[in-house]
């Protein structure tokens, strides 16, 4: 038994009472049987999109060609989709032509996964017309029809399967399985974009460990293959009890469920295989240089077009996540300058995890190193230190009413003075600021 909110089960009375048929359908049926709160309703009807749109106030075209009106109710925004089948895919991308139908069966079964197609109101109850409900109870992620068939219309889904068993916990059923590791290969005409979106919402989940199948699937290949490097590079020392790939997957579900330090957490020792010597005794070492891990990350969140924030955040923690500078007010300081004061914390969790997911072999001693530089960073916040050009009591129009030149000149001399003042934060003063600006000027 669900409840719809009443703004649904209004936009689904209307299209009724004017003779279409109409349901809420997708991912919020299956949520509302979970017992979450979906966190979008999408309605799915007989009704043609001009009948939708001449029957509601405000609607907005989000996707018309292909019959979707968004219908806005008190400032929220209801996705309404026309009965559709999809026309044939004819690159495993995009249907060549999307045909609108009269039958709500027709349109649940173009839909990817039993869980996901699903259909509810009030009057007819649950549409359950694959077993979704039983699916849903027992935990397992199953292709709609043949899983072949349906990965070979859209090699997205193959990953989707992937995504939807790392946010529910699910398995995937033996036939979609098989069907996914026949068809891996051909994710490679999926979108970069496309895969970004379901690799963060699989990194970010419950089961990040789900990562673990998109390598042994072989999709991590087709667009991550660094990952494959790292699943396949052992590292046997005292420090570790995995493969490298294995610690990033045990990392990963250790740190927090944000996105940037997950994605650090999955690229962090990306380095790792191409920096491995192995000695007589058959012990590992990596001389790692944090500069390569920082290229080889960017490298892969270019490729997977990720936004120029992101990826400067991400690339930032996985060159520092192993940076140890002696604990003392100067030392942490400068890391606070260097990895940036607003990064800190989430450079603080990246640590916790990798160290939590290597081996017991000084765990405490590392653990306690995490904390004490904690403690400096907080101390040194508190403290109001300067940590920044702006945070100097002297500026640039300082220096120009001094007679230094505008330009180039300006900011060596503030550089040279925000590096002493770093060091002895209590010569931040105007005055000592400006006799030592004398000075430097000469
Ligand atoms: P989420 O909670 O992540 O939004 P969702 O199930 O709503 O999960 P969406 O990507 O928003 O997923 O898609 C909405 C619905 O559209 C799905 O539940 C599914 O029925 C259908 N769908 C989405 N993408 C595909 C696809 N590539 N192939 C087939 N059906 C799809
Ligand atoms: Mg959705």
């Amino acid at each position: 038994n669900m409840n719809l909110p009443a703004d649904v089960s209004k936009i689904i009375n209307i299209l009724e009472s004017n003779g279409h048929e109409a349901y809420a359908v997708g991912g919020c049926v299956r949520d509302c049987i979970l017992g979450k709160i979906p966190h979008d309703w999408d309605i799915t009807t007989s009704a043609l999109p001009e009948t939708v749109k001449s029957l509601f106030d405000r609607t907005f075209d989000t996707g018309i060609e292909h019959g979707t009106v968004t219908v806005l109710l008190h400032g929220v925004g209801y996705e309404v989709t026309t009965y559709r089948v999809d026309g044939k895919y004819e690159d495993g991308r995009h249907p060549k032509e999307v045909t609108f139908t009269a039958s709500l069966e027709e349109d649940l079964k173009r839909r990817d996964f039993t869980i996901n197609a699903m259909a509810y109101n009030e009057t007819k109850g649950l549409v359950d017309l694959f077993g979704g409900e039983a699916d849903l109870e027992a935990g397992i992620i199953r292709a709609v029809g043949n899983p072949t068939e349906r990965f070979t219309e859209d090699a997205l889904r193959m990953l989707r399967a992937l995504r939807f068993s790392a946010q529910l916990g699910f398995d995937i059923e033996a036939n979609t399985y098989q069907a996914i590791k026949d068809l891996a290969p051909t994710l490679e005409r999926i979108s970069a974009e496309r895969i970004q979106v379901e690799m963060v919402k699989l990194v970010t989940s419950d089961h990040p460990e789900r990562m673990r199948d998109v390598y042994e699937t072989g999709l991590t290949k087709v667009f991550f293959p660094e990952f494959d490097a790292m699943m396949e590079c052992d590292q046997v020392n005292k420090h570790h009890m995995y493969t490298v790939g294995e610690h990033t997957i045990v990392s990963m579900g250790l740190a927090p469920a944000d996105r940037v330090i997950r994605l650090a957490m999955l690229l962090h020792d990306i380095a790792k295989p191409v920096c491995k010597t192995t000695d007589e005794n058959g012990q590992n070492h990596f001389k790692m240089h944090p500069v390569e891990g920082q290229k080889m990350a960017k490298t892969v969140l270019r490729r997977l077009k990720f936004d120029n924030d992101t990826t400067d955040k991400v690339c930032n923690l996985v060159k520092n996540h192993d940076d140890r500078p002696a604990i003392n007010e100067r030392n942490i300081r400068r890391m606070i300058i260097r990895v940036g004061q607003e990064n800190f914390n989430d450079l603080l969790a990246v640590k916790r995890a990798d160290c939590l997911a290597q081996s017991m072999y000084h765990r405490q001693e590392k653990l306690q190193y995490i904390d004490e530089l904690e403690k400096m960073f907080n101390q040194i916040v508190a403290a109001g230190d300067c940590l920044k050009i702006k945070d100097l009591e002297i500026n640039g129009k300082d220096l120009i009413q001094m007679g230094v030149p505008q330009g180039q000149r300006i900011g060596e001399v503030l550089n040279t003075i925000f590096d002493r003042v770093v060091d002895e934060p209590e010569l931040n003063n105007r005055e000592i600021l400006i006799k030592m600006a004398k000075e430097i000027i000469g």
